[in-house]
């Protein structure tokens, strides 16, 4: 079969390796230019974990904006995140990136294992159900929050299977509001509380950036993190890939297209619902008396105490 743009071979989606690679940038263009996720001066921080979707989007907005820095956080994942920050440091070293990390030890005293360690004796004890991605994504969230102050983007490699798999999921739990902040540019009211978080890989599959990845021959780190993924959004991802399993994008662009064409009025609907306090004991933006953080790091010293650690 040969490319439908030249005589070359085809690799993926009927295009030759160049084709390929110039549809890919073409569609990160478009996205950026269509939801207007980045003026020409944006200071721009791409938060990245050493994976193809972060490393891939990293690579791209360094090639088309000039003030372009990348931000990691270390949790302290044993034999995972020291390996994955190895490839992330020799990466932006390469492309001339500045790299800015900061770790869980230094801003909550302690790593994720620890945490981890810690609630898994308690789960035991009391039942509590606490599971590392909710520690992980309420600590990573502030963290990003607090460390792309100053910049006037804030970027990451959500992916279109990323997206499609969360909207189906907000769907199925019945959460409209939390599904009425997805889309290109995250957030509903509180832009101004937060630098805007934009995702200009918005429209393209897990497929076509692991190959766009390997094209770019990005030395990457493929080991996924240890700590298993919620149960329920694998359910959701693998039941999606399989209704998906011929059609290649089709029904995942469907999904969040769907989504796209109400999610305007879902933003105006839940605009006036969110009321923006500030946590009562950290002073950062919150739609309640204690920020997710503070309410976290309550419960953590709770089970200190209670299991006299
Ligand atoms: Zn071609
Ligand atoms: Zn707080």
């Amino acid at each position: 079969m040969k490319c439908k743009k030249c005589n070359n071979g085809v690799l993926i989606n009927d295009l030759c390796n160049d084709h390929f690679i110039e549809y890919f940038e073409n569609i990160v263009k478009k996205t950026i230019k269509e939801y207007n996720l980045i003026e020409k001066d944006d200071k721009i921080i791409v938060a990245t974990s050493g994976g193809k979707d972060s490393i891939t989007i990293l690579y791209l907005l360094n090639k088309f904006y000039n003030n372009v820095e990348a931000l990691c956080i270390d949790e302290g994942i044993k034999g995972y995140r020291s390996k994955t920050l190895l490839t992330l440091k020799q990466f932006c070293k390469e492309y001339n990136i500045k790299l800015n990390v900061y770790s869980y030890k230094k801003e909550f005293g302690h790593s994720l294992d620890y945490f981890m360690d810690l609630i898994s004796k308690y789960n035991k004890i009391k039942k509590l159900n606490i599971k590392p991605c909710t520690i992980c994504g309420i600590f990573r969230r502030y963290m990003i929050n607090k460390y792309s102050t100053g910049f006037d983007k804030s970027a990451t490699g959500h992916n279109l299977d990323d997206e499609s798999q969360a909207i189906l999921m907000n769907l199925l739990k019945n959460q409209i509001p939390i599904l009425a902040r997805f889309g290109p540019l995250t957030g509903i009211s509180n832009e101004n509380l937060f630098v805007p978080r934009i995702k200009p890989l918005y429209f393209l599959s897990e497929k076509e950036i692991l190959t766009y990845s390997y094209l770019k021959k990005f030395d990457l780190f493929y080991t996924e993190c240890p700590y298993v993924p919620q149960a329920f959004r694998a359910e959701v991802r693998d039941n999606l890939n399989e209704i998906s399993k011929s059609k290649t994008n089709e029904i995942k662009l469907n999904i969040v297209n769907n989504f796209l064409e109400i999610s305007k009025k879902l933003k105006s609907k839940y605009k006036d619902t969110i009321q923006i306090n500030y946590c009562t004991i950290c002073n950062i933006a919150t739609n309640k008396k204690i920020c997710n953080k503070c309410e976290l790091i309550e419960k953590i010293n709770m089970v200190k105490k209670e299991c006299k650690l």
